[in-house]
């Protein structure tokens, strides 16, 4: 997700906290032991645990839904105000694919979007009717590092990074082919997801050149 200096500054604070970070390898095969778990890695080393967590992301479940034959593409495909092609039927969250007023048709995996699009369907099944468009953020918190996101943020597009300290205190903004802006991370810059959402709503107005400073650290 992040350009290559981020990355390997944050990868270098989990080997700071004692993580030892394996990459490009994987897992052949688990045994469960009474001591834990032991696993054996596609180099043929072991790792002795007494658990392991598989982060291995998610499929969303619509199964029910396509059984049901409303539309679904990647998720479950609702309208603006979240309805699927049956009025009587609404989703919301991971499961949803909707069309985003800046982003586009998207299918998001975040809490904000979670919370504030099941807000907005409770309020459309009891008759609101009204659109969502809420640009959902994302975030987290590790060690003593907090960033949010919202947009695209891949290390496969082209970055503009405004740092206040390097790699520590700053604000990156990836472009797409046509170098608008199309997401922005705010690495230890907190309360600044509404500016974010202005810049991406400016986008077309924004020539990468532009983006130094319109988002301040401070
Ligand atoms: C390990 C992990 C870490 C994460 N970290 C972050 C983070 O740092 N920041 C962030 O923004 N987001 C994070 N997320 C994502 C966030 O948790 C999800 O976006 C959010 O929980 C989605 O909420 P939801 O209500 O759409 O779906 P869910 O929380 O998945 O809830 C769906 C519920 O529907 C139930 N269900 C499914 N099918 C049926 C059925 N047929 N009948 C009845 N019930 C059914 C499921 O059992 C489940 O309880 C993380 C997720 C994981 C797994």
């Amino acid at each position: 997700m992040f350009p290559a200096g981020l990355a390997a500054a944050f990868q270098q604070r989990f080997t700071d906290a004692g993580v030892e970070v394996r990459t490009g390898l994987r897992v052949e095969s688990g045994q469960e032991t009474t001591d834990g778990v032991t696993l054996t890695l596609d180099d043929g080393t072991t790792i002795t645990a007494d658990a392991a967590v598989a982060g291995l992301g998610i499929e969303p479940l619509t199964q029910l839904a396509e059984d049901a034959g409303l539309a679904v593409d990647d998720g479950i495909t609702v309208s603006s105000t979240l309805v699927t092609d049956d009025p009587a039927v609404f989703a919301a969250g991971d499961v949803a694919s909707y069309p985003d007023r800046l982003l586009g048709t998207r299918r998001v995996e975040h809490v904000d979007n979670a919370q504030q699009q099941g807000r907005q369907a409770g309020r459309n099944l009891a008759g609101a009717g009204e659109t969502y468009d809420h640009t959902p953020m994302f975030y987290s918190n590790v060690f003593d590092l907090g960033y949010e996101a919202v947009g695209v943020v891949s290390s496969s597009l082209r970055s503009v990074e405004d740092w206040a300290e390097p790699d520590v205190t700053g604000v990156v903004y990836h472009l797409d082919d046509d170098d608008l802006v199309a997401g922005v991370l705010l690495w230890n810059v907190p309360g600044k997801t509404d500016e974010a959402r202005k810049v991406l709503a400016e986008a077309h107005a924004l020539t990468p050149d532009m983006l130094p400073g319109t988002i301040t650290a401070d």
